[in-house]
Formats: structure tokens, C-alpha cells, sequence
């Protein structure tokens, strides 16, 4: 999808504003480059709510009618009801998970690389979409963004263990890791996600995936492993739908 400042994806199943950024911007120091994403989702930028991502399960409520101001506060899930804001995460490798829900308009934004799947961030993520907004987990839609494929994603066996320690089913992690050279094994980061938004309720059917490894296409996406500290954050960013 060609936006004014470069290309954005966005999936024609999730029917509420919302999009993943490319390459084409950094969205760093650069306020021009805020303002012409936040405009693309509708609001001004001081209305795209972001968050302190610290690679934890911390959720931020953004409610209408209150969320302003927002003290950007430290977190990876962002849940709104608020149809005049945006919620975002930004990404280098980490997947940007988006959660709609048809029924009230609610919409969630997820930062969940492998310490936040570890932690089973996605599933933390439907649970507080379901006890803030009562909202249905199996109603819920949900898409992820670009990140770190299975093509590119070597971890160490300290990532497998923090998998294992943070899985109520240890043994539901094999089908998330293959074997690597030596001890390391490939992480398949999206698929994990998937995972963990089924068993927290969500339809299989209604979760989309870009399929797009951000290192293996990181002449469009920003990868961290492609580029280190000169990575640019991509933004994941939905906006709740007014429904009642
Ligand atoms: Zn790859």
C-alpha cells in the first residue's frame, strides 16, 4: 500500500485504521515523519499513543474519552476503546502483533519479540482486551506484522529455556524451534505468536500473518540483525472503531 511517505502494509481482513511502516521511514528524531504516519491512521501525533517498550508483558489502558494526556508509560500491550487515538509499537525484528475486536471496536498493539513470547505477551494481551473491554477472545482478529522469520532467527539455547520456563505446556515449544549449527536453534517468532493467541481463544482462521522476515528483506523492512544500532523502528498501529 503506497502512502504519501512510503509504504505501509495492511491486511484487508482487519477492518479497523491500522498498518505496519517500511523502510521508507526511520520514525525516529524525525517529527515529519510522525506526523505524516500518525495522518495516515487519521489522527495527529500528539494522538498516536506510543509506550516505554521494555520487552515485558505490561499493559497500558487507553480509554475513551481519558486517554489524553498519555505519560507514554512503560509497557509492551496497548489496549484502547478510544477511537481518537492511535496505539502503536515499534519494531526492529520483534513481531507487532494488532488485536481488533468486530463486536466493540476495541483494538490492541503488541511488542512481542522473543523475551515478550517467552512471556507469553500475546496471550497477556487477549486477556486484558477480555477484562477491560469484555471483549470475546474468539471474536477477536488479529495480525502479524514483519519480524524475524524462522529463516534468520538463531537463538541461543538460553532462548529456548526462557520458552520452557515461561510455557504452561513445555512441551508445546518444539513446534516453535528447529535445530541450528552447534547449540543454537531457529526461532520461529510468528509462529509462536500464533500459537499463543489460539490458546488464549482466538480463531486460527482470524489471524493473519505477513510472512515477511524482516532480516531477509532488509533492503524494504528495518532489521536489527541486519543493521544493528543504523536500525530504524518499524511501526505496528490500530485504531479502535466506534461501535456503541
Ligand atoms: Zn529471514
Amino acid at each position: 500500500m503506497q502512502e504519501p511517505w512510503g509504504r505501509a502494509l495492511r491486511s484487508a481482513a482487519l477492518p479497523a485504521p491500522h498498518l505496519f511502516t517500511s523502510r521508507d521511514v526511520e520514525l525516529r528524531e524525525d517529527e515529519d515523519e510522525w506526523v505524516s504516519v500518525a495522518a495516515s491512521l487519521g489522527v495527529t501525533p500528539e494522538r498516536l499513543l506510543l509506550v516505554r517498550q521494555v520487552h515485558g508483558t505490561g499493559v497500558a489502558i487507553a480509554r475513551r474519552g481519558r486517554a489524553l494526556p498519555w505519560p507514554r508509560p512503560e509497557a509492551d500491550i496497548i489496549i484502547s476503546d478510544d477511537p481518537d487515538v492511535a496505539i502503536g509499537v515499534g519494531v526492529a525484528d520483534c513481531a507487532p502483533i494488532l488485536l481488533f475486536d468486530r463486536r466493540s471496536g476495541a483494538a490492541g498493539a503488541v511488542h512481542a519479540g522473543w523475551r515478550g513470547a517467552a512471556a507469553q505477551v500475546a496471550a497477556v494481551a487477549v486477556r486484558a482486551m477480555r477484562d477491560t473491554f469484555g471483549v470475546n477472545p474468539a471474536e477477536l482478529m488479529a495480525a502479524i506484522g514483519p519480524c524475524l522469520g524462522a529463516c534468520c532467527g538463531e537463538v541461543g539455547p538460553e532462548v529456548v529455556e526462557a520458552f520452557r520456563r515461561g510455557a504452561a505446556d513445555p512441551s508445546g515449544i518444539d513446534a516453535w524451534f528447529r535445530p541450528g549449527a552447534d547449540d543454537r536453534s531457529l526461532l520461529d517468532l510468528a509462529r509462536a505468536n500464533r500459537d499463543q493467541l489460539v490458546a488464549a481463544g482466538l480463531a486460527d482462521g482470524a489471524i493473519v500473518d505477513s510472512g515477511l522476515c524482516t532480516k531477509t528483506h532488509h533492503e524494504r523492512l528495518h532489521s536489527y540483525r541486519a543493521a544493528r544500532d543504523r536500525a530504524g523502528r518499524m511501526l505496528g498501529a490500530i485504531r479502535a472503531v466506534r461501535r456503541r
